[in-house]
């Protein structure tokens, strides 16, 4: 019988194991902490997922969190000193439920439904043995762990430094649009602040993330210590959304405006990055490395997490449908895997430079039309068509033109 075993237990590794399990075929998963352990840590980030994860999540019976208020239906996007700003509809309904309550609920899942997981840390040599006693080994252990199993690939690449420095938190005092969103306020040159509802622990809240642009104006929130000083880390947080966001800002009560606990924030910075996909561990065995494990990208584009449940559903798709997990397996896995990465670490690293002239157009003529502003916001849950539609000057003419078609076409 087919035997995986899954180093991680983040949305890559559990919606690999969620659908392998669906399919009968047995998994092990390796988890360095317990769900409790992960309850009680800091904020990992601020993830929302979209796209296809949504879909994705109902057919695993994994979406506890359907019909309720929490849908984020639009996402409204406005660059401070331009009048761009237009919102559109999120695809298939956005969803950001702390990963500290998301992932522990889908781990029950995945034990309750008879799946095994083993406790403790893998190191490199124990990845070794594990490749022995499973058919193939998935390696999804985060963006910190994977270094000396998957070495850096450097062709695919792009960045060797981080470009925006991040403060990522969860806050009260924020008012939320109606319909729901998450509110993308460019603040070109500094960076960028992006404030969702989301689902804690303890209820509602709102999640504000920074990204700085290293040594500008927004940078000293990825630095400043909530822990030495929480009002003057609070009081530097609503002066820069006043300052850099002002559709934020609108929305603060500043008597309300406070973290809501210590760990409930996070800083630092990622060098985007791609890994080697997959490495043959002892002789005829290999594995696979998926999610953050194979591919960082910046939060910018709020991306990683829906990209690892997509790349996970593919390879257990592809796990299914073969026996043998020999090179030939791996490279078929690597070449599906990076069709569906490639267009969004493009996507996420052009997001991340000053926006070219045909770029600010696209923008533009969101900002006056509704039919291009939807089309826009729905190509967030499509990265290939998305980098079709930035890339060059003719993709985005043809978008424009798809955009203004279409909203004819429904009048
Ligand atoms: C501030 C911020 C905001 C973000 N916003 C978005 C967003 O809006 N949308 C989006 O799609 N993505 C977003 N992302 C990216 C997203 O968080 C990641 O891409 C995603 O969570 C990666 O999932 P993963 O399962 O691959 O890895 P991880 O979530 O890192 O999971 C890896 C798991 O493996 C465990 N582990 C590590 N080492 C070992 C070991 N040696 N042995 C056993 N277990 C181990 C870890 O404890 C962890 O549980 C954001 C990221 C940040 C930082």
């Amino acid at each position: 019988m087919t035997s995986i075993g899954i180093i991680g237990t983040g949305i890559s590794g559990l919606t690999l194991a969620l659908t392998l399990q669906q399919h009968g075929i047995e998994c092990v998963m390796y988890a360095d902490r317990t769900s409790g352990e992960i309850r009680d840590g800091r904020l990992p980030n601020t993830v929302v997922r979209y796209g296809g994860t949504i879909p994705r999540e109902r057919a695993l019976g994994v979406n506890h969190w359907d019909g309720t208020d929490l849908v984020i239906e639009r996402a409204y996007i406005s660059a401070l000193g331009t009048p761009i700003s237009f919102y559109g509809p999120m695809p298939n309904g956005g969803s950001a439920v702390d990963f500290r309550v998301f992932l522990p609920r889908l781990l029950e899942d995945f034990e309750n439904r008879g799946g095994s997981v083993v406790h403790g840390r893998t190191t490199p040599e124990l990845a070794r043995q594990l490749v022995e006693r499973h058919d193939l080994v998935v390696v999804a252990s985060g963006r910190d762990t994977a270094e000396s199993l998957f070495p850096r690939d450097p062709a695919r690449s792009t960045h060797s430094t981080p470009q925006r420095m991040l403060c990522a938190g969860f806050w009260h005092g924020i008012d939320e649009l109606e319909p729901r969103g998450i509110t993308f306020a460019l603040a070109p040159g500094a960076g960028e602040i992006f404030q969702v509802p989301a689902l804690a622990r303890d209820g509602q809240v709102s999640g504000l993330l920074f990204e700085a642009v290293p040594g500008g104006p927004l940078a000293p929130i990825a630095e400043a210590s909530y822990d030495a000083d929480p009002g003057a880390f609070e009081a530097l947080a609503l002066r820069l959304v006043h300052d850099y966001a002002p559709r934020i800002s609108e929305r603060i009560s500043e008597a309300d405006f406070h973290l809501t606990g210590p760990l409930d924030v996070l800083q630092g910075s990622i060098t985007p990055t791609v890994r080697q996909a997959w490495r043959e561990l002892a002789p005829g065995r290999f594995a696979i490395a998926l999610g953050d494990a194979w591919i960082v990208n910046d939060p910018i584009t709020g991306q990683g997490a829906n990209l690892g449940s997509a790349c996970a559903a593919e390879l257990a798709a592809l796990i299914v449908e073969h026996h043998n997990y020999d090179e030939m397996f791996c490279r078929k896995a690597e070449r599906r895997l990076w069709a569906l990465a490639e267009p969004v670490c493009q996507f996420t690293n052009a997001f991340m430079e000053p926006p070219p002239p045909h770029v600010q157009g696209v923008l533009a003529a969101a900002t006056e039309d509704q039919g291009v502003a939807d089309a826009f916001v729905t190509n967030f849950g499509d990265a290939g068509a998305m980098c079709e539609a930035l890339a060059t000057e003719e993709g985005a003419a043809a978008f424009l033109q798809r955009a203004r078609d279409a909203r004819v076409a429904r009048v």
